[in-house]
């Protein structure tokens, strides 16, 4: 059964009288990891922040579950159950990793103790350290926190923008897993990457964009054995 989350049809976005996005179509199926790939300027983060409620489209459609949201307020579409954990480890740096995490939870009203605990175990840095400082954690733990809050209130779709940047390889390998234990658990998963390879083997499917436009899309393995998605993606000539 291939039931659509997402679903984005000729979606354009201006920066004033600069076109970023230029009639995208994309799709996320319930239960996928889908991929957008794409070089610098691409438009990666616009797309996302647009699907999210942070930015207008200036065209086009935006279906999250069946219902319209193009012009949703970006809390309204919280509430439905999208989550972004936006590209710059935007943590509270005066609370602690638990009080951060807490945040995340706050539209559902309550603690919710199974769900941090859970965290705490595909993360397990964060229970470590969660009675520090966010803004004293290192570039990689600020990540994993932002992904953890991000899960905190239990979305159907989470929308990871650049989860690894700037990312020793050692920790690139925990957050990816973490993404993949995310799921496991039933969560639909929309990543933005630019480590290729490593997005591509965690995805199902994905989508190049270049320019504000989808240039390729497939299923990963489509994608990882196409000689084009090789030599601008990959680094293979
Ligand atoms: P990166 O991988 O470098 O983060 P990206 O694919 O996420 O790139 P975007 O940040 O979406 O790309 O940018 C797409 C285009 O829109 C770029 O040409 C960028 O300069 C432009 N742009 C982004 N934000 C703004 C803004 N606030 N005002 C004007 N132009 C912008």
């Amino acid at each position: 059964m291939n039931e659509k989350l997402l679903e984005v049809k000729d979606l354009h976005v201006n920066y004033d009288a600069i076109e970023a996005i230029k009639g995208i179509d994309l799709h996320v199926n319930k239960g996928e990891v889908v991929t957008i790939l794409g070089a610098n300027g691409a438009g990666k983060t616009t797309t996302l922040r647009t699907l999210s409620g942070l930015l207008k489209a200036t065209r086009g459609s935006i279906f999250f579950n069946q219902q319209e949201i193009t012009h949703m307020p970006a809390h309204e579409i919280v509430g439905l159950g999208m989550s972004h954990s936006p590209e710059g480890r935007r943590v509270f740096g005066t609370l602690s990793v638990e009080e951060n995490l807490m945040m995340g939870a706050y539209s559902l009203k309550k603690h919710d103790v199974q769900t941090l605990e859970w965290i705490y175990e595909i993360l397990p840095r964060l229970k470590e350290r969660n009675k520090q400082l966010a803004g004293t954690l290192s570039g990689g733990e600020q990540q994993m926190l932002a992904i953890g809050r991000a899960i905190m209130s239990k979305p159907k779709l989470l929308i990871l923008d650049e989860p690894s940047l700037g990312l020793a390889p050692v920790l690139v390998k925990v957050i990816f897993k973490a993404i993949k234990e995310i799921s496991k658990s039933g969560v639909t998963v929309l990543l933005v990457e630019q480590n290729a390879k490593a997005a591509l083997k965690l995805a199902n499917r994905g989508y190049v964009l270049e320019l504000g436009k989808i240039t390729h899309t497939g299923s990963s393995e489509e994608l990882l054995s196409s000689e084009v998605i090789q030599e601008a993606y990959l680094g293979k000539k």
